[in-house]
């Protein structure tokens, strides 16, 4: 059996991108819209030399009840339990938000390896989210563009010792 990879955040951050560069495929669906991954399909990933399966996870799901928290929360945690290693996406240019942050406590609690990524840092973009990512307690944080396929030699030299 393979490892499996989860990719979790808070809405828009990028995560349906990063599967789809990864996946190499167009299967989550990739929107402006906060929220519009609808399901945790697992993908075939690779990078390099390393394969594994990768799941997205959404910012929000319709079916389950409770607040928009609470049900984001539920998703990463199970993501979490799933995975051998865990992607924390941020969005640099955005910087960090409390919604970040109250995902990073989430993260921070398990046992599970995390991988904090500053999305969107194509260029010199996202240098100030860069460094505030820090301030999350979750390591040193990746530079990665997954629209434009940068940083994809750090993330893998991070992601190597787990798959
Ligand atoms: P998710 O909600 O976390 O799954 O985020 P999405 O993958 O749906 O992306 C949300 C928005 O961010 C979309 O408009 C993407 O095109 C955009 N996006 C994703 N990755 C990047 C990136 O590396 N750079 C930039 N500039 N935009 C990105
Ligand atoms: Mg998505």
């Amino acid at each position: 059996m393979g490892a499996t990879v989860a990719i979790i955040g808070r809405p828009n951050v990028g995560k349906s991108t990063l599967f789809n560069r990864l996946v190499g495929k167009r299967l989550a669906l990739v929107d402006d819209t906060p929220g519009v991954t609808r399901d945790r399909r697992p993908g075939e990933a690779r990078l390099g030399d390393l394969k594994f399966t990768i799941i997205d996870t959404a910012g929000l799901e319709e079916a389950e009840a409770g607040t928009l928290e609470g049900r984001m929360r539920r998703q990463t945690e199970e993501a979490i339990r799933e995975a051998d290693a865990i992607l924390f996406l941020i969005d640099a240019r955005a910087g960090v938000t409390p919604l970040d942050a109250h995902f990073a406590d989430v993260a921070r609690r398990t046992t599970t390896p995390v991988i904090l990524i500053a999305n969107k840092a194509e260029g010199r973009a996202g240098s100030d989210g860069l460094y505030e990512a820090y301030s999350l307690g979750l390591g040193e944080p990746i530079a990665v563009s997954a629209e434009h396929g940068e940083g994809l030699a750090d993330l893998y030299d991070a992601l190597k010792p787990y798959v």
